[in-house]
């Protein structure tokens, strides 16, 4: 995530933890809420709603977890041969439960998708980080948040620890109405659905219609949009047209690309 005007970055200590599913059930037909827990949790941190995890799936075949080596000076190479990981949102962190919930988008295109649709009770699953967070700033007059569905873990952890009393305007993008998640949101906050009504996730320009026409609240305010990549390229361009400034007020994320696996989402800023 790109840092707005207060907003500073912390690093955590990075360890790497194979925990177990203690529960895995639909939010929607299309979203998987996996609930992980065990003893490595301990000493788990997450402060801000793009904190996200590396998350290793095991060998379909022989069923174990690489996970990559701790070097001494604390780093890890993520790269080495035979871990399959992914990036994923940390949804809720709940310590005295001890208890991280990921939101996994179901489909079967990938390692992730495909686990999580297969996820069970004792389950095991390896997680890597995070690697740190941007803390964030709240002192804007208004939140602008566009999402499809890889990215509603982390916008509805957003308007779930925002003040009650912020501004919001968010559009995001799903399946279809049966897709729509209800939000713990600030009071004022306008949320709209957009359904994609048969088009295949990645494909279509809602996200960016809506932003386009969408009315802005008086005053400062800052966009946060993730998505497939592909369709978040014209509207970064658009909204830093209309003000908004990287680096300062806007974020602008490639959670994944069609046709690409395992993406990296650092190589899209521009
Ligand atoms: C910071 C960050 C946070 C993220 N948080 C979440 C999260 O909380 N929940 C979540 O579900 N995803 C999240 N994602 C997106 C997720 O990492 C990607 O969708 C990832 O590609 C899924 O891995 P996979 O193994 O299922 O598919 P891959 O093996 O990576 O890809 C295989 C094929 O599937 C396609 N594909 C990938 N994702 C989708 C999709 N959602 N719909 C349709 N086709 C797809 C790819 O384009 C590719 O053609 C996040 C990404 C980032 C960078």
């Amino acid at each position: 995530m790109t840092v707005a005007s207060d907003a500073r970055i912390e690093f955590y200590p990075l360890r790497a933890r194979i925990l177990s599913v203690r529960s895995a059930h639909p939010v929607t037909p299309r979203m998987i809420r996996v609930v992980l827990a065990g003893e490595d949790l301990a000493g788990f941190r997450t402060d801000n709603f793009t904190d996200h995890v590396k998350l290793c799936f095991p060998n379909d075949e022989t069923g174990e977890h690489v996970l990559p080596r701790m070097y001494a000076d604390g780093r890890w190479n993520m790269r080495e041969p035979g871990i399959i990981y992914r990036d994923y949102t940390v949804r809720r962190y709940d310590a005295d439960a001890g208890e991280l919930t990921i939101d996994f988008v179901a489909h079967d295109h990938g390692p992730g998708g495909r686990w999580a649709m297969r996820a069970r009770p004792g389950d095991r699953l390896g997680v890597m980080g995070p690697r740190g967070t941007y803390h964030m700033d709240y002192g804007f007059d208004y939140f602008l948040l566009g999402a499809d569905e890889t990215a509603l873990p982390a916008a509805a952890r957003l308007l779930e620890e925002l003040p009650r009393d912020a501004r919001v305007r968010a559009f995001f993008e799903v399946a279809d109405a049966g897709e729509e998640q209800r939000i713990d949101a600030p009071d004022g906050a306008e949320i709209t659905w957009l359904h994609r009504d048969g088009a295949e996730a990645g494909t279509t320009a809602l996200l960016e219609q809506a932003l386009r026409t969408a009315e802005l609240p008086e005053g400062d305010g800052f966009a946060w949009c993730a998505g497939e990549a592909g369709t978040l390229k014209p509207i970064r361009r658009h909204l830093k047209e209309r003000g908004f400034e990287r680096g300062r007020n806007l974020d602008v994320d490639g959670y994944w690309r069609r046709g690409t696996a395992n993406h990296d989402h650092h190589a899209d800023e521009d």
